[in-house]
């Protein structure tokens, strides 16, 4: 870019010594971003020669074959912004979401073994997935009701906004309605002044939710990374507070769930 462009901003910032600047600039600027600010000639096929294929994108599975047949559900959220003065898209998301009914998708299966429902179906679940995070719990919910799982089912739930952000809101009133959800909680982090989100529930819950555990309850959290580090300081505090632990006896009991398998985490 520096050389076809002959900017000599842009030669300045591949100066070592400008290592921050440079790292600042690729902080929000993408290809194209690059291209409109510091334009040059370009042919497609030379631009292209300079670039790796796009990177494929993960979305999890939200639903079971046993109750959708031979279809795979997912809960894309297109994601959307401004910067630069331009509005950007994302690559897969908005791609996703503009795709035509019925047309063709290269796709692919990444198996996760750590994060499936439990072999016990006699085990309880707790499912802690606010946004997007909520797509596997969809399918969890639906395997377990399919297959007659006896454990209980409890979903912690959480996004900004009650109207416009409660994803699949009937199916899971519907599915408490049947039995096939036993309890349900909520977080709405912009309905009110003060925001609150998932772990809050977590730690108003705490006695339940160490009582679930201590009878053998799996544990899985699903969605952005910093929510699944704030979940687990709630969980860290829950099993303190309720199990009369320290704070290395809390970490402790935390590792062993995971190493039982029963403490899953798929964050992004
Ligand atoms: C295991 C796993 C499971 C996942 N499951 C799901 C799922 O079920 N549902 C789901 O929706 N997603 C899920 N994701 C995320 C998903 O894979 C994609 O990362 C997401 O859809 C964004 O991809 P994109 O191509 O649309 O965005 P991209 O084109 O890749 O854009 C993302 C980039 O945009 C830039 N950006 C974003 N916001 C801003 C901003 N405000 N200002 C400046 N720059 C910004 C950042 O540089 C960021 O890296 C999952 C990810 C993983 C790893």
């Amino acid at each position: 870019m520096a050389e076809r462009s002959a900017h000599p901003e842009l030669a300045r910032l591949l100066d070592p010594a400008q290592k921050n600047e440079l790292a600042a600039v690729f902080e929000d600027h993408q290809l194209i971003d690059v291209l409109r600010r510091w334009p040059a000639e370009w042919s497609a096929e030379a631009l292209l020669a300079t670039v790796r294929p796009a990177a494929p994108r993960l979305y999890s599975i939200a639903s079971s074959r046993k109750r959708v047949g031979e279809e795979v559900h997912l809960t894309v959220d297109e994601l959307r912004y401004d910067a630069h003065g331009s509005a950007h898209q994302g690559a897969a998301s908005s791609f996703l979401a503009a795709l035509a009914e019925g047309a063709p998708l290269p796709v692919y299966i990444e198996a996760n073994e750590r994060f499936r429902v439990p072999a016990d179906a006699s085990r309880d679940i707790i499912m802690i997935g606010p946004g997007t995070g909520v797509a596997p719990f969809r399918g969890f919910v639906q395997e377990r009701a399919e297959t007659g799982a006896a454990g209980r089912n409890w979903l912690f739930f959480g996004a900004r906004h009650f109207n416009t952000d409660f994803l699949y809101q009937t199916e899971w009133q519907d599915a408490l309605r049947r039995k096939e959800l036993h309890r349900l909680d909520l977080a709405f982090s912009r309905d009110q002044a003060d925001k609150i989100y998932v772990q809050q529930r977590l730690r108003t819950r705490g006695r339940d939710l160490y009582d679930w555990l201590q009878n053998g309850a799996h544990l899985y959290v699903c969605g952005a990374i910093g929510m699944g580090k704030d979940v687990h300081a709630a969980l860290l505090d829950v099993v303190r507070e309720h199990g009369g632990l320290d704070e290395d006896g809390a970490r402790e009991y935390l590792t062993q769930l995971h190493t039982e398998g029963r403490y899953g985490r798929d964050v992004y």
